[in-house]
């Protein structure tokens, strides 16, 4: 089993880039808090060195301080090329790491709570779900499903709001403060241990110093959200399935291919780790079951690592 440490990741990148520019002059460190400035004198204006392209942003939380680009300033290697040098050669050294793979469930407990949490038992693999309070006090049934996932190790259990908007989400968000409140509810009456949030109906990422906003919407709240301690988190990928048929909207292969697909990319939120978006109620019938064993396991044997979404993202 390939195991990563602190640290890897910069040997790595500087091997990398010593493979990939060894014989050429290279002073530029382009990521890093400590930037310094190229102190070669000779470039053209129209070969000058990319300190940070735009397209590598994304990535720089998730590596700072430990990859140093290299540029090369003797040989007049245009800004294009030089970009496309530096994309590439990060794809392969995210490429040599470990990949990690969020599952998380919202609306939860539902019907179909408990395939959910007899799967990860079975499989041994970490779930995230994001719970909605007025559903665990529907009925006895629902509430046990809610002790199940409490119960287990295995489950991971976050903030979906208490009463999921009652799906009105624009009314629900224009007045922040009472969907603050809202929100507030659903931790204390469930007892939630993390200040980990999914905003119903929305796709925002707000962590750290990362900020991803699908509507405006909502905005205020996962502001004010934030400005209280919380995180929110959205999703790369969604599959839905058809809760009373058990018949995917999206088929496995489209989804698993997604995934796969994204991680090889770099197209997730933060490269190497992909949150996938799925619905309790969705795992109701065996059809649904026999399909999210079937995701697990093909997951499990790309040699993917399940995570908590408290730990997203995953760093080196
Ligand atoms: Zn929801």
């Amino acid at each position: 089993m390939f195991k990563i440490k602190r640290g890897t990741f910069a040997l790595l990148a500087t091997a990398l880039v010593v493979t990939c520019y060894s014989c050429q002059n290279f002073s530029t460190k382009v990521f890093g808090n400590n930037q310094r400035d190229n102190d070669s004198t000779t470039i053209d204006e129209e070969y000058v060195a990319v300190k940070k392209p735009l397209l590598l942003d994304k990535w720089d939380s998730l590596a700072r301080n430990q990859i140093h680009f290299t540029v090369d300033t003797v040989t007049k290697i245009d800004v294009k090329t030089q970009k496309k040098q530096l994309k590439d050669s990060l794809k392969r050294a995210f490429n040599e790491l470990p990949k990690h793979v969020f599952l998380t469930f919202d609306d939860g407990p539902l019907v179909g709570s408990n395939v959910i949490d007899s799967l990860a038992k079975a499989k041994n693999i970490k779930v995230s779900v994001f719970l909605v309070g007025r559903h665990a006090n529907m009925s006895k049934g629902r509430k046990n499903d809610l002790a199940h996932y409490k119960n287990n190790p295995l489950i991971s259990c976050y903030n979906h709001s208490y009463s999921h908007a009652y799906n009105k989400f624009t009314h629900f968000y224009s007045d922040p403060k009472t969907a603050f409140a809202d929100f507030e509810k659903n931790e204390n009456d469930l007892g939630l241990e993390h200040k980990i949030v999914r905003l119903p109906g929305r796709n925002i990422w707000i962590y750290d110093d990362v900020r991803k906003i699908d509507l405006q919407s909502g905005s205020s709240t996962a502001d004010l959200l934030f400005a209280n301690g919380y995180k929110m988190f959205g999703w790369d990928v969604e599959w839905r399935i058809n809760s009373l048929t058990g018949v995917p909207v999206q088929s496995f292969n489209e989804v698993f291919g997604r995934m796969k697909s994204f991680l090889n990319n770099k197209t997730t939120v933060t490269p190497n780790n992909v949150v996938l978006l799925m619905h309790d109620d969705m795992f109701q019938t065996k059809k649904g079951a026999q399909l999210l064993a079937t995701l697990i396991d093909s997951l499990k044997a790309q040699d993917y690592k399940f995570e908590f979404m408290q730990d997203y993202p995953i760093k080196y």
